[in-house]
């Protein structure tokens, strides 16, 4: 049975620094995913904090929103069947170090807070942060 997701896709700053979009955007296209919407954009810091209010109490919390709101990031709605678990498979693991082979974190990835990708983990979330870069 068709099972057509949408997920939000975020390029971090680190990774539109060091010029890695296309060859992010080519990972997903040639995993499956169409890139319904895209567009670049620079958060201020309370916009981040908006977006990752989920990990507030978090102590990484205030450089996690430093770090978001610190450069140019390309945020996507990517549609594939299962896009949210598979795009959480595509970018590895939070910590690039324990990422699988292959993936874009391993591959990209500098350390755990600058790890070049962001994805949603859940269809709930993917809905509100898709509504959170794209609606208007
Ligand atoms: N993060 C961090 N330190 C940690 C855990 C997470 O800097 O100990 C950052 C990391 O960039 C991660 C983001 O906070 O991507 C959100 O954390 P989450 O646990 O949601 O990981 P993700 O869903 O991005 O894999
Ligand atoms: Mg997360």
């Amino acid at each position: 049975m068709s099972n057509l997701e949408q997920t939000l896709s975020i390029i971090k700053p680190d990774a539109v620094e060091r010029d890695l979009s296309d060859q992010i955007k080519n990972e997903f296209k040639k995993n499956g995913f169409n890139i319904l919407k895209e567009k670049k954009v620079k958060l201020d810091k309370v916009d981040a904090e908006k977006f990752y209010q989920v990990h507030q109490s978090k102590p990484f919390f205030n450089d996690l929103c430093e770090y978001l709101s610190s450069g140019t990031i390309i945020v996507m709605i990517l549609e594939k069947e299962n896009a949210v678990l598979e795009n959480r498979r595509i970018m590895g693991a939070t910590d690039p170090q324990k990422a699988e082979d292959g993936t874009l974190r391993k591959k990209f990835g500098i350390s755990i807070d600058k790890n070049s990708v962001h994805g949603s983990d859940s269809i709930e979330n993917a809905k509100i942060e898709i509504d959170f870069f794209f609606k208007d």
